[in-house]
């Protein structure tokens, strides 16, 4: 049997509302050397291991019927884009669930590199450039610098679909552990325990 390739992972949230459209899993990948001055996510930065997870597991763990989508976040996940790859791959074909992928990286750069853009083929909605402190935007939706631009790379969402119930969002574990995520001061999608 082939080998499956692993992600490194930060987190994942299994359902969430604020991360794009409907009820979203929310994953977020564990490494991002970029320095994105004011990130709001630095325990994603290093390259140690988080935890190891296949993508499809990851998908298989965390899925319920009630999902319409997942969101990918971090750290960065193309410097994982094998991974990537295949997370997106598995999430449209085996479970017919939209995807959304937060980046530092811009879109014209994931374009001209060929081990990047076999990945955008399999995103529907890709919001790309570094967080800029200096053009943070409190209101701004879905994102948290006025730089950072929406790509909608097939015909499933419209901008108007980024109209989420709020920015942040505070969700309490059966464990009692409290996660906020959402777009408050933030550069992607935040989760902080
Ligand atoms: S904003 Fe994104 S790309 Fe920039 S340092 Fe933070 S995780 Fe990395």
């Amino acid at each position: 049997m082939a080998h499956e390739i692993s992600i490194n992972v930060h987190s994942v949230i299994p359902k969430s509302r604020i991360n794009g459209p409907g009820k979203r899993m929310v994953v977020f990948f564990q490494g991002c050397n970029r320095g994105c001055p004011g990130c709001f996510n630095p325990d994603t930065h290093p390259f140690d291991t988080s935890f190891l997870c296949t993508p499809r597991d990851i998908i298989r763990e965390n899925f319920t019927k009630d999902i319409e989508g997942i969101t990918i976040s971090g750290g960065e996940p193309f410097m994982q884009h094998h991974g990537l790859h295949k997370l997106l791959k598995v999430a449209r074909e085996e479970y017919n669930l939209s995807t959304i992928v937060y980046t530092g990286y811009e879109y014209g750069e994931l374009r001209s590199v060929e081990r990047f853009s076999t990945c955008l083929g399999y995103i529907d909605l890709l919001v790309d450039g570094n967080y800029l402190e200096s053009e943070r935007e409190p209101t701004l939706l879905a994102r948290g610098s006025t730089n950072q631009t929406f790509h909608f790379l097939s015909r499933r969402y419209t901008e108007g679909d980024l109209y989420m119930p709020g920015r942040m969002e505070i969700i309490i574990k059966q464990d009692g552990t409290i996660i906020k995520t959402g777009f408050g001061r933030i550069t992607m999608p935040l989760q902080q325990r």
